[in-house]
């Protein structure tokens, strides 16, 4: 894969005024930078990211994904770096899509992201009307005129229900007869065990389905460093399909091992916990793609200056050292415990929150979704049966108990 044509003073220019343009000039507190010349010089710094071909349609997507709620700054240095696919392009509805992306349109590809009908992703249902009015409207709210790629967020419960509920999907012709979408796609989560799902399957399980039924291009499931054979099989089979596969919730950890000195002392040399992230992500796995959580500038450049560059000795130990360490605090979430809690507890869910407080910093996200939840960690007897079934031992009672403190 090749890489790093350095980025044109052209370019330069063009970013500076799309900050402008995007209200970035001493506003945006970017670590201790702000305004164009922070954004360039991070730009700069990573240089082009690398693409790949995504799924059937063949399109050429920058190999490390955006977000549309990506920091304003790290947005524009992505655009500099050739960042060419938005996720969650909905984020943009409060106030419109960036003009650095509108001006230029047809070089982005932007998704919408469509929920279920109804209270939640466990107890909502397929409504053809709804989805279709939900992208018109996100349509005229962004002004983005058309969104690329049309995707079910959180996915089928199982591969039964995909085959027989094809409103979402009737959903997507109707937009697409009309020119407002055109890919569809889907982001998975595992639904086996959950309480609220009789009959849920694990995301691999769905997503193989998903394939073999041929209607959606590509899928972006959980995936970090840590054994996960099942989803490895499933990349294998995606890749001989030519399913696309997008990788999210990849920094397992990550936020909390920055935070201990010990941890970080004991790193190579020269090497960061996210440098040595997207390098494995983007060269060392069967991924198209990934979505990597940046904060600020002084991120975007430790993250991304990696992308597609190959594993040097000192990545390949780091991530050795990020998997071990994870194991000990980080869920996988891959929902193995999830069916033997006699109680329902949703450790899945519960634990998935606790990454978003503790690695990403977001308590207010967290927050919100704990206080969403009909069982929340204090349900949990410590009866134990989850901790035999988890691969990596975790205490998840003592865990359960923490978040609680922490989030209720
Ligand atoms: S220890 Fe708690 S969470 Fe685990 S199975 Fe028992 S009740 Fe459920
Ligand atoms: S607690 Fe263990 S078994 Fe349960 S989802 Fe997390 S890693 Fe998997």
């Amino acid at each position: 894969m090749k890489n790093k044509s350095p980025i044109q003073r052209r370019d330069f220019f063009k970013i500076s005024s799309a900050a402008v343009a995007a209200g970035l000039t001493g506003k945006l507190a970017v670590g201790q930078q702000t305004g164009p010349s922070a954004v360039e010089e991070a730009a700069e710094k990573v240089g082009k990211l690398p693409r790949r071909k995504l799924g059937y349609s063949g399109r050429e997507v920058s190999v490390i994904l955006g977000a549309g709620d990506l920091a304003p700054a790290c947005r524009e240095a992505g655009i500099l770096c050739g960042m060419n696919y938005w996720h969650k392009a909905n984020r943009w509805m409060r106030d419109g899509a960036p003009e650095s992306i509108l001006k230029n349109r047809e070089a982005h590809y932007c998704q919408v992201n469509v929920d279920r009908a109804g209270p939640d992703h466990y107890r909502g249902h397929f409504d053809e009307d709804q989805h279709v009015a939900f992208v018109r409207e996100a349509l005229e709210k962004t002004g983005l005129g058309y969104f690329d790629d049309m995707q079910l967020h959180y996915g089928y419960h199982s591969v039964e229900e995909l085959k027989t509920d094809r409103s979402f999907i009737r959903a997507f012709d109707r937009l697409k007869k009309q020119g407002l979408v055109r890919h569809l796609c889907l982001s998975q989560h595992s639904y086996a065990g959950n309480s609220r799902v009789p009959g849920g399957q694990s995301a691999a399980e769905i997503l193989t389905g998903v394939v073999e039924d041929g209607l959606y291009e590509h899928g972006q499931f959980i995936y970090s460093y840590g054994a996960d054979p099942e989803m490895d099989a499933f990349m294998a089979f995606a890749r001989k399909k030519g399913f696309g596969t997008i990788a999210m919730k990849t920094s397992r950890g990550i936020g909390r091992m920055k935070e201990d000195p010990a941890f970080m002392a004991k790193l190579p040399e020269g090497v960061s916990p996210h440098n040595a992230l997207v390098r494995w992500l983007t060269t060392g796995t069967l991924l198209d793609t990934a979505v990597i959580r940046v904060r600020d500038l002084n991120e975007f450049v430790e993250t991304y200056s990696g992308a597609g560059k190959p594993m040097r000795a000192g990545d390949a130990r780091a991530i050795a050292m990020m998997t071990e360490q994870a194991d000990r605090t980080a869920c996988r979430l891959c929902a193995t415990c999830q069916p033997h809690c006699p109680e329902q507890v949703p450790i899945t869910e519960i634990l998935r929150f606790e990454r978003y407080a503790l690695d990403d910093h977001d308590r207010y996200k967290a927050n919100r979704l704990y206080a969403a939840l009909d069982r929340q960690g204090d349900r949990c007897v410590s009866c134990g049966t989850c901790v035999e079934h988890c691969p990596l031992n975790l205490q998840i009672p003592k865990k359960l108990a923490e978040i609680h403190r922490l989030l209720a």
